[in-house]
């Protein structure tokens, strides 16, 4: 990590001059690392596997490069295939950003709304589709689409939708699919069923991966907390205080612990409200536009349920359970610090949880301080 590198510059990656302008007008200066490495790979037409940290520009890291190499012949060229609806909506969002120079348009796909808008806006001259995968397949099996052959097809955060159940989906999805395409696979991690799934899908990808070091994002401070079973209400909220949180996720590994932790903090006076999957999905948006527009502060989430959720400036993470897998660890953390801004993410544990930190320790290689819940004492009342 000593070695000094030659600063490379957008400019040198020969995008096209539209897409730059563009880039630059987002107030990009730098490439990231997984940028730098994956537009030369994609420009070249190669299939890709890509895995970086959350937060470190994956989108901007696929979408450029295609965006610059698109024919714009009025068909769609590009298939984009995210987990949730709101990580859709991003992506297409940051997509009609990259490309609004060129006039790409892009429509985006998920279920729960109408057929009939999203296919009249792709009949319309769409080049890029951004869908979740259920929608997708049931317009394919539906035979809905008329030659619907995108030449590229990225399958973004594909640990997100393993978590999510949609393996069989995906796998599905492709069957319908041109062969004569190219395929990119963005993702945190990479666990085993999803390295499977690259080596069906994809034709002699690149690898790319940031890892250790630089995939622990080191604008997140981490700490942990030894306390008794009984003292974790107690320790959140004054932790809470104690760091001044200005917007924070907590993360419970069960349902009812959210609807229970997301009442307790807001009796004690916090705009903290709860969100899991069995919640309905215009309870959960009205949450997530809250969270979004600062009417909601402490975001009571599971993990499957924060999975998708991309809000910047959250200032801190905190585990009020330590995760059982080191890579929702990784994936909580990285809810904050995103972007380059500082954050911090604290953890809860009992003696009884050493093992499960040690593990989480071992497999994200960074430094976890541990430290002490401060005293009543400590706290003005
Ligand atoms: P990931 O998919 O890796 O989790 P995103 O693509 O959502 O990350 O990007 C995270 C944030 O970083 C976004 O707000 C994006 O606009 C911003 N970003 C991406 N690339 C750059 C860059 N080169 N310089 C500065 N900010 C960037
Ligand atoms: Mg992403």
């Amino acid at each position: 990590t000593t070695t000094q590198e030659p600063t490379i510059t957008f400019d040198s990656l020969n995008l096209k001059p539209e897409i730059l302008k563009s880039v630059k007008f987002a107030g990009f200066t730098v490439p990231s690392p997984i940028q730098k490495q994956a537009i030369p790979i994609i420009l070249e037409g190669r299939d890709m596997v890509g895995q970086a940290h959350t937060g470190t520009g994956k989108t901007a890291a696929f979408s450029l490069p295609v965006l610059s190499n698109m024919k714009l012949n009025g068909k769609v060229e590009m298939l984009v295939i995210t987990p949730t609806r709101e990580l859709a909506t991003q992506v297409s969002d940051e997509i009609f950003k990259y490309g609004r120079n060129l006039n790409v348009k892009t429509v985006t796909v998920y279920g729960g709304s109408s057929y009939k808008r999203q296919l009249d806006l792709i009949s319309r001259g769409a080049s890029v589709v951004v869908a979740t995968p259920g929608r997708m397949l049931d317009l394919l099996k539906r035979n809905m689409l008329n030659n619907f052959a995108p030449s590229v097809v990225v399958l973004d955060e594909a640990d997100e939708m393993l978590d999510m159940g949609f393996l069989d989906d995906i796998t599905e999805i492709f069957s319908y699919l041109p062969t004569d395409r190219q395929t990119l696979l963005f993702s945190a991690t990479m666990p085993q069923p999803i390295k499977n799934l690259a080596n069906k899908i994809l034709k002699d990808p690149a690898f790319v991966s940031i890892t250790k070091g630089e995939t622990t994002n080191t604008d997140i401070e981490q700490e942990y907390y030894v306390i008794d079973e009984h003292e974790r209400d107690d320790a959140i909220i004054r932790l809470m205080d104690s760091e001044n949180s200005t917007k924070s996720v907590v993360f419970c590994r069960t349902k009812s612990e959210v609807d229970r932790l997301s009442n307790v903090l807001s009796n004690a006076g916090y705009l903290a409200n709860g969100l899991h999957g069995d919640m309905e999905q215009r309870q959960r948006e009205t949450v997530i536009k809250g969270f979004k527009n600062d009417s909601v502060k402490v975001l009571v989430a599971t993990d499957v349920a924060a999975r998708g959720i991309h809000v910047s400036n959250i200032s801190h993470v905190f585990n009020y359970h330590i995760p059982f897998d080191p890579e929702s660890y990784v994936h909580r953390i990285g809810r904050t610090g995103r972007a380059g801004t500082k954050g911090k993410a604290i953890t809860l544990l009992t003696p009884l949880e050493f093992k499960e930190l040690q593990r989480i320790k071992q497999k994200v290689g960074t430094s976890m301080n541990h430290a002490f819940v401060p005293s009543k004492n400590d706290l003005r009342e």
